[in-house]
């Protein structure tokens, strides 16, 4: 008898589409994957495992038996927030190539900033024909906080391309070729000397508002700043301050408080903010589908459940 996997989603119509398309064919020979509404009251009753991506937590709620859920998202701060902590245990996903799509965005706003394009930008914008002193990538300082699975990774690109590189995390790590740091003390290191900083770790209670006032007071005169985690870690109007008033240059914006990010929001025209739609790592669903079968297929195999985030911690 064939098992049914649940997929409970209120993602947008296109995401359900295109999952409801990937998934059954990334599962087959596995299981049979059925969205929640299809489910008769003895599937709801049998389901142990269930795929979710922004789901409605009381439609989780109504599958009584579930030992798991994976979620299609790396980030699972609404999963955390939302699911009960004594709950089905929560398996974010975790793809090689999230990571290679992340690690390119990392690099190419990196170089778009040592590069100086928001100021030819504006040059260009006035006519002028001006060039400026160029440093060069081993001059440039590039501190990484986040060092998990994307951070790390990016951080290891970054390095291979010549930049000199620091990294900050929760506890100690040891990454080659990269100056690791952790605790608020190694914070405040990574502050101070980096060119650009670059935000990649989740948003949890610990982290979020983690970079306000403060800590953006504590960069260099100049300094530039990515965020390609989560809005809530970045104080917002400490960040529209410290670029109007100092320290910051320029900062790469790709997620916010608000998605998608309000038209009267000052981000849009601020000359030193550079705005993405939150795309500088999507879930791709063919890999994103692969890795999910394996799991599933892994746990209905042998009742091995993948690494599960860790509530207390929030990741
Ligand atoms: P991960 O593997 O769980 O790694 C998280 C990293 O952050 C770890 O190094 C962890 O430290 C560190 N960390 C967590 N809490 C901390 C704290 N309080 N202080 C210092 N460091 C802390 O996560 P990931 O897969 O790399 O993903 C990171 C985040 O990227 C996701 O949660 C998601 O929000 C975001 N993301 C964004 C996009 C996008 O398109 N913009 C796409 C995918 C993911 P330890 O190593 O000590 O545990």
């Amino acid at each position: 008898m064939t098992v049914i996997v649940p997929f409970v989603s209120e993602a947008s119509q296109d995401e359900r589409q295109a999952w409801c398309e990937a998934l059954p064919e990334a599962l087959s020979g596995v299981a049979t994957v059925k969205p929640f509404e299809d489910l008769t009251d003895e599937e709801r009753k049998l389901a142990t495992v269930a795929i979710v991506a922004n789901p409605d937590p009381a439609k989780v709620a109504a599958l009584p038996n579930l030992v798991w859920v994976q979620s299609l998202w790396a980030g699972v701060e609404r999963l955390t927030a939302e699911l009960p902590a004594d709950g089905p245990l929560i398996v974010r996903l975790t793809d090689p190539q999230m990571a290679e799509t992340m690690s390119e965005a990392v690099l190419a706003w990196t170089l778009y900033l040592h590069r100086d394009m928001p100021r030819y930008r504006v040059q260009q914008d006035r006519k002028i024909w001006q060039g400026h002193e160029l440093k060069l990538p081993g001059e440039q300082t590039v501190g990484m906080l986040g060092l998990g699975k994307l951070g790390a990774a990016a951080a290891l690109r970054l390095k291979a391309n010549g930049f000199s590189v620091l990294g900050w995390s929760r506890s100690a790590k040891a990454l080659t070729g990269i100056a690791c740091h952790h605790g608020a003390d190694g914070l405040r290191t990574v502050l101070e000397r980096s060119d650009i900083l670059v935000l990649l770790m989740p948003l949890t209670e610990d982290t979020k508002g983690l970079i306000g006032q403060d800590e953006l007071s504590a960069c260099k005169e100049g300094a530039a700043l990515i965020n390609f985690a989560r809005g809530p870690i970045l104080d917002e109007p400490a960040l529209l301050a410290a670029l109007d008033n100092g320290p910051l240059g320029h900062a790469v914006l790709d997620v916010f408080d608000k998605e998608p990010l309000p038209a009267s929001h000052p981000f849009w025209t601020h000359a030193k903010v550079t705005l993405l739609p939150h795309i500088s790592a999507p879930t791709i669903t063919s890999t994103a589908s692969k890795i999910v079968a394996a799991n599933i297929g892994g746990y209905l195999a042998g009742g091995t459940v993948p690494p599960s985030v860790d509530r207390s911690r929030g990741y």
